[in-house]
């Protein structure tokens, strides 16, 4: 079928808007109409071209939408539901068996293959492949192919066009700290970077009752969101001198980190300002030399201090299970993520990426 496409055409190209040509679903896929698709950084980092993808390709991996037509092997949802689209795993490896999915042993191949894991193409520009099944998706268009692993029903009461954010940004900031972590009632945190995934581990952390909550974020434009979503403290020295900031409010270290940035010059000063028995969880990678970044922290300080290092991929979220949790959680009034996202045409993904650059908002939901 014909659809169009906001196609990133080379590397670190602005996107183009296309007509393309996407596959049938096969037995075991489910085609969406795309109602809203979230921008994650990860869709800007591929499209910069830092990760092993071929170009051109579709991106996008926070889709949501209404169920088109289904496969003959798809049981779990029928034409007319609502879902979201999250990431792809393979279902049957030591970490999906233990509903961990995000740690998936082909997580890089089913969320960045370019392809179906059979290496068969859905999308083509007449006789020419387009790099496709991004995150099970490549939902940056009005059509997209997905699994039945990666859908989720969207619950009654929750807006479909904004709700695909729940499916990677939103999930990995609130599932840092409500599974990863699993922060205790009564902690401190201390959150580093205040965009979606950061404001999404506030809002968590607000859920969870932690008893002060600090944000280190160099946008002041993002205070009055920050503080209405539970942050009780921000720590913006103008010399970048976190660590004094937090230990004149907290003397004994923060309990919890999370870092979103990959910063260097503030990954460097978590040692200073943890607590003893502290966790540290990062889902932020610095941009370009992902290899070559090394943890803060020296063998014998971490042992002396047990100290917790917590890698993070898609908040540890099961998929469904923790989805319709943090919807559940919306709709209690306990989890409003609806604050971070503004809308934009996708027509105008470029301007609303700049738009989100240049810090006027939160979190880009493109509309079809
Ligand atoms: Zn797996
Ligand atoms: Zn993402």
């Amino acid at each position: 079928m014909k659809i169009l496409a906001a196609v990133a055409p080379s590397a670190g190209a602005p996107f183009v808007n296309k007509s393309l040509n996407l596959d049938d679903p096969r037995d075991d896929e489910v085609l969406v109409r795309i109602q809203g698709v979230g921008v994650c950084h990860t869709d800007l980092v591929a499209q910069a071209g830092v990760l092993p993808l071929k170009f051109p390709a579709v991106l996008g991996h926070e889709g949501a939408g209404i169920v088109e037509r289904v496969g003959a092997k798809v049981r779990k949802v029928k034409p007319g539901d609502q879902v979201i689209l999250s990431f792809m795993s393979c279902g049957h490896c030591p970490s999906c068996e233990d509903h961990e999915p995000a740690y998936c042993y082909q997580l890089t191949a089913l969320n960045m293959g370019g392809s179906r894991p059979d290496g068969s193409h859905t999308l083509h520009d007449g006789d020419s492949v387009v790099t496709g099944s991004f995150f099970g998706q490549s939902s940056f268009a009005n059509y997209s192919l997905a699994q039945e692993r990666n859908i989720v029903k969207i619950l009654p009461g929750v807006p479909l066009e904004i709700a695909g954010v729940l499916g990677c940004g939103v999930q990995t900031g609130a599932g840092a700290i409500l599974r990863s972590m699993d922060c205790k009632p009564g902690a401190s945190l201390l959150v580093i970077g205040g965009g979606a995934v950061g404001l999404s581990a506030v809002m968590a952390a607000k859920a969870r009752g932690l008893s002060r909550i600090l944000l280190g974020e160099r946008l002041d434009s993002r205070r009055d969101i920050a503080r209405e979503l539970g942050v009780t403290d921000f720590v913006n020295p103008p010399d970048g001198n976190l660590a004094d900031e937090v230990l004149r409010l907290l003397p004994n270290g923060v309990d919890y980190v999370l870092d979103t940035t990959g910063v260097p010059s503030l990954l460097e000063q978590v040692p200073r300002l943890i607590a003893r028995r502290g966790t540290f969880g990062f889902v932020g990678l610095p941009p370009g030399s992902h290899t070559a970044m090394t943890l803060p922290f020296g063998l014998m300080d971490a042992m002396r201090r047990g100290l917790t290092l917590r890698g993070i991929i898609e908040g540890d979220s099961d998929v469904d299970g923790f989805i319709e949790s943090l919807m559940e959680m919306y709709l209690a009034g306990n989890f409003p993520f609806d604050k971070l996202v503004r809308t934009f045409p996708m027509a105008e993904i470029n301007a609303a990426i700049e738009a989100q650059h240049q810090g006027e908002c939160v979190k880009v939901v493109l509309i079809p």
